[in-house]
């Protein structure tokens, strides 16, 4: 799972909203209002992404450049994914500003806002993105997929295309066949990486990876990938999430990411994995519900990014990693968590530090602390392991049953649980020096940053779920008065608990109808709420990043 640039004008038009009226007076007031393309480019704030090199060798440094052209050919591939042809659709934009935020969404659909269109007459974008074709319906896919076990698995593999005969009977493309050029170009790459690697599993698992990316057969890589240990470049590369695919979450798209260990850091984070099976063992949900035993070969380390691409560039970007997704390899050997130091800290800074001191009461903003915010994304991450992966009443996997469902519900459990896991050590002794409730206060603040992401995003819907629930339970409240927002902590842990065992049991029985009721009841933005987002807008604090990456 995870959580997904450029600069100039945007810097530029971001200064002029944030400073208006904070300088020299008498301010003049700005005769041209920002154009609609400008508000919406005022969304992002502009990144460097910088990282600390002198612990490289000189053959990891050699390695960084190779790796960056893999992951540009990952950059393509998913403009094909998410939309087609790119640069025809650049072509036929003459605004540079809107050419720049096509480039930031990856199409002309904004991801910020639903998914709307900001290009005329580019129509509504397909939920299948351009996984499927345009115009194939549910009834005709489901029919395909009745044909065989065969067809079925091959419809719904995670590493096809769905296109269209001449005849129009739907077939299936491999993705080693569909982006040939793309595969070629990053396979190259990657057999150019691996003999500098000092490590010989990081040697391993490049070699391998090249090859699946060649065949679409991913779980070797993915094996080896958890045999990663002592090295301190790391390399996410190819088709691994299925938000992209909102039709039916069968589909991944690519992406990758360059990143550098933090030896420091990951010291810092070693021991948390350890706690994973007592409280699996100790969730407050039903035995059935906890009954797989999580990998404890799990590791967890923190990095700085060196360079995103594809869908992990697109829109809101990720601050955490939690991969592989694969359920087989998750079950035999657990999963790694890699936090994204620098891109977290960017975001608490230019965007979580200015909500809160717009939202939260004054008495409770000492409680947003950067330490509490990394706590809390770094146990979202380790939370993903709890609970269970199969259905307790043979629906298969929660994945396969939940659908297009499965990542936003997914997305919830890991915040809740990532909240249960802070509360069971701190109440353990295991975290001393550190206050639960500047976990909850940061958590809330973290809330308000996510909901802006939208519904078209699963971390955007959980959030807003999430938000839902508590302050209709009481645990967060809004004064009237001044229209800020604060935690009433003796009633947080027994809401989460509540929402934790209602998701747990979502899951756990493969009820599809279950979450789209609960979607129905928590999952839409009041008024109330939007009124206050909408002050963070005007106020010129931005939604999400984007970088400035590359050699
Ligand atoms: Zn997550």
């Amino acid at each position: 799972m995870t959580i997904p640039e450029r600069a100039g004008a945007l810097a530029a038009t971001l200064f002029l909203a944030a400073c208006a009226g904070a300088t020299n007076p008498p301010v003049v007031a700005d005769p041209r209002p920002l154009t609609p393309m400008q508000q919406k480019l005022a969304k992002y704030t502009t990144v460097r992404l910088t990282v600390d090199t002198a612990a490289l060798t000189a053959n990891e440094r050699r390695m960084i450049p190779i790796l960056i052209d893999a992951a540009k050919a990952m950059d393509e591939v998913f403009w094909l994914q998410a939309y087609g042809d790119r640069d025809g659709l650049l072509r036929s934009i003459i605004d540079p500003e809107a050419q720049r935020f096509v480039e930031i969404n990856y199409g002309p659909w904004d991801r910020l806002d639903e998914e709307r269109a900001f290009i005329p007459d580019v129509g509504e974008k397909p939920k299948g993105a351009n996984f499927y074709p345009r115009d194939m319906t549910d009834a005709e896919f489901q029919a395909a997929v009745a044909e065989s076990p065969e067809r079925a698995a091959a419809l719904k593999n995670l590493y096809t295309l769905v296109r269209r005969e001449p005849g129009g009977k739907l077939v299936t493309v491999p993705y080693h066949e569909a982006y040939p050029e793309q595969v070629r170009r990053a396979v190259a790459k990657l057999r150019e990486a691996a003999p500098l690697a000092e490590q010989s599993s990081l040697r391993r698992y490049l070699e391998l990876r090249a090859s699946a990316l060649e065949s679409d057969e991913y779980q070797p890589s993915d094996l080896a990938w958890m045999d990663m240990k002592d090295n301190t470049i790391d390399f996410v590369v190819g088709p691994i999430e299925t938000y992209e695919d909102q039709r039916y979450g069968y589909k991944a798209a690519h992406e990758a990411f360059v990143l550098i260990k933090d030896r420091a850091w990951s010291a810092r984070l070693a021991r948390y994995a350890t706690f994973l099976p007592a409280l699996q063992e100790g969730l407050p949900v039903a035995a059935e519900l906890k009954r797989e035993k999580p990998g404890t070969d799990s590791d967890l380390n923190a990095y700085d990014a060196v360079y995103y691409a594809g869908q992990a560039n697109a829109g809101a970007k990720t601050i955490a990693i939690n991969l592989p997704n694969d359920e087989q390899v998750q079950l035999e050997k657990g999963t790694r968590r890699l936090q994204l130091k620098n891109a977290m800290r960017a975001k608490f800074d230019k965007i979580l530090m200015p909500i809160a001191r717009e939202l939260l009461v004054e008495e409770q903003l000492g409680r947003v602390k950067f330490d509490a915010f990394f706590a809390n994304v770094m146990f979202h991450e380790v939370a993903h392991g709890l609970g269970i992966k199969n259905t307790i009443n043979g629906r298969g996997t929660v994945r396969t049953a939940l659908k297009e469902k499965a990542s936003a519900l997914e997305e919830g459990k890991a915040d809740v649980l990532g909240l249960y896991m802070v509360t069971a050590l701190n109440a353990r002794g295991e975290l001393p020096g550190e206050d639960v409730r500047d976990n909850f206060v940061t958590f809330l603040a973290s809330l308000f940053r996510s909901v802006r992401f939208g519904g078209a995003d699963a971390h955007g819907r959980a959030n807003i779920a999430q938000f839902n629930f508590l302050q209709r339970r009481g645990a967060i409240t809004r004064e009237g008065r001044s229209g800020r927002y604060k935690v009433n902590f003796d009633k947080m842990q027994p809401a989460l608990d509540e929402l934790s065992s209602r998701i747990l049991t979502l899951q756990g029985k493969g009820d599809y109808e279950g979450v789209v009721a609960f979607e129905a009841e928590f999952g839409t933005i009041g008024p109330e709420l939007k009124r206050d987002l909408d002050r963070l807008a005007a106020r010129g604090i931005p939604v999400d990043i984007i970088f400035e990456q590359g050699r």
